[in-house]
């Protein structure tokens, strides 16, 4: 390798693309294009992640040249993108989103509901005692618990954008700097830590002055229940926190905000369902839920027990 020549690896959808001998005169759109030859994502459509300038508060943009960029040796970065073909499929799905397809009223078993049966209870605590959480912030002890999904609860994660911040729902921060007045916030996603901590970090949560964030939780703390109606389901049962902190959370004082319903199979009446974020470009001037659920944080956060309140209506509590 010469001089001032780099090589820098990037991860998509679980495979390595090295881009080698890159100049100090490449910019990043160079790379994209790089890129798209061996991933067919167009460069429009790709989000380098973790690429900094040099100088401090610069923005990253298509034009930026390498030499203006910090890297080192072999660097391994990571690309969000869907290729062309995916996205005009995706485009297909009606303006109404997937409520039905991706989502069902918590099945009732004919025996018993989930939330009560052996198995599924011994699963909760093994994830208690082997999942490993880093904790950024210890929880304060005069708060109550508040557990945030991402995917389309925080941000819209399948529109394409060339900046993680087009597509964060509006009032993220606002919404995160009220919570944290009464709350611990945890935030829990599907998905794995690289893409939580990338996320999270883009979006300017890791590290924000304004409130502060106890945890991330992974698909890793998931488990996996079978259901009569829908067999097998990946849901975010509560207990695995209720059972790391027993003096400090309890269905009492936890709420779990996410967009899918069967993320409170184990934890039924701990679940608000928000309204999804999707289509960002068209729907970012208007959406207000993170707003507009503020109001609501503050009031819950008097109650002494959050089993007596329907999470289904929450606005409800809110109007008068
Ligand atoms: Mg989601």
């Amino acid at each position: 390798m010469g001089d001032g020549l780099i090589s820098i690896i990037f991860k998509w959808q679980g495979q390595e693309y090295e881009l080698q001998n890159l100049e100090g005169s490449t910019s990043v759109v160079e790379m994209k294009r790089q890129l798209q030859s061996k991933t067919k994502v167009s460069p429009g459509n790709q989000k380098l992640i973790g690429l900094k300038c040099k100088k401090p508060g610069t923005a990253v943009t298509d034009s930026t040249l390498i030499s203006d960029l910090v890297l080192k040796k072999n660097m391994k970065l990571m690309m969000m993108g869907t290729i062309d073909e995916e996205i005009e499929k995706a485009n297909e799905v009606p303006d109404d989103l997937p409520d039905v397809v991706d989502d069902f009223d918590i099945p009732t078993m004919d025996d018993l509901p989930a939330d009560r049966r052996e198995e599924f209870l011994a699963k909760i605590q093994r994830r208690v005692k082997e999942y490993k959480v880093e904790v950024f912030h210890p929880p304060e002890e005069n708060k109550k618990l508040l557990v945030l999904d991402i995917d389309y609860t925080l941000f819209d994660h399948r529109s394409v954008a060339e900046n993680g911040l087009e597509l964060m729902r509006p009032y993220l921060h606002e919404f995160l700097a009220a919570a944290y007045e009464n709350y611990n916030i945890v935030i829990w996603s599907a998905t794995g830590m690289k893409w939580i901590t990338a996320k999270m970090e883009e979006l300017g949560v890791k590290n924000n002055p304004n409130y502060k964030i106890v945890a991330y939780l992974d698909s890793m703390a998931m488990i996996t229940v079978e259901t009569k109606k829908y067999g097998l389901i990946e849901t975010k049962p509560l207990g695995v926190i209720w059972g790391k902190y027993p003096s400090l959370f309890s269905e009492k004082n936890s709420l779990l905000i996410d967009d899918l319903k069967r993320n409170f199979l184990m934890s039924p009446r701990n679940g608000l369902k928000i309204r999804p974020f999707a289509r960002a470009h068209r729907n970012r001037d208007t959406d207000r839920e993170l707003f507009n659920l503020i109001p609501f944080l503050r009031f819950l956060a008097q109650q002494e027990d959050f089993t007596t309140i329907y999470f289904d209506h929450w606005e409800s509590y809110i109007r008068k």
